[in-house]
């Protein structure tokens, strides 16, 4: 899919690319390049034998993770305190099939969510508006689907929570808007219960409806 990487000599697995930070490591290395490639493996022996000997010689809980210079092949060593520090700047495929991962999911998600829009499932959208750590977008369209259908049944549930995304509650709201219209009911301004849109007076709370 891509070049080829170059594998680390000591472990045999392939240098991921690794993003230069802005400032320079005071050691003069003058790295003149946006990346360096680097063994991430964390049980490479380069990495596990100089991380024993830091320990040992030195009492410094780091380690040295083989490095190679793109431009010049010159190989180094890039010293870390710790086995995930530096590894938010790999730029290369690690980052690459998380975000694929992510896509992958969210296609479920919607495909999921068609699913239960088709066989009128409102239980189930209901439960994928409401969940929280859920995809924003599949969130907002359960919102949309759920005034599509109409059921008034989800008034009650949805009125009742808090949605902590602006912009879900939003969509929530709308489409509450539409489930009422569609079936001729509005939230009493005084008691909130869901009453006809016709009614004089509120069967709830008694109130007379003024409009
Ligand atoms: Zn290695
Ligand atoms: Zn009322």
């Amino acid at each position: 899919m891509e070049d080829r990487k170059p594998e680390c000599p000591h472990c045999g697995q392939q240098l991921n690319k690794w993003s230069t930070p802005t400032f320079n490591f005071s050691d003069g290395l003058g790295w003149c390049s946006t990346f360096l490639f680097v063994c991430f493996n964390d049980e490479c022996n380069f990495f596990k034998n100089s991380w024993k000997h830091m320990v040992e010689n030195y009492g410094q809980e780091m380690g040295y993770r083989y490095m190679l210079h793109p431009d010049s092949g010159e190989s180094s060593s890039l010293p870390v305190g710790g086995k995930n520090v530096m590894k938010g700047d790999i730029i290369d495929e690690i980052r690459e099939s998380e975000e694929k991962a992510e896509l992958e999911a969210r296609k479920k998600a919607f495909q999921l969510l068609t699913d239960y829009f088709i066989a009128k499932d409102v239980d189930s959208i209901l439960k994928m508006l409401m969940d929280e750590a859920g995809f924003g977008s599949v969130r907002l369209k359960a919102a949309e689907h759920l005034g599509e259908l109409g059921d008034g049944r989800v008034i009650e549930p949805l009125a009742n929570y808090k949605f902590s995304h602006e912009v879900v509650q939003k969509k929530v709201d709308e489409s509450v808007l539409i489930i009422h219209r569609k079936n001729f009911t509005m939230e009493c301004p005084y008691c909130a219960e869901v009453i006809k849109m016709r009614a004089k007076l509120c069967k709830h709370c008694g109130r007379e409806l003024t409009s």
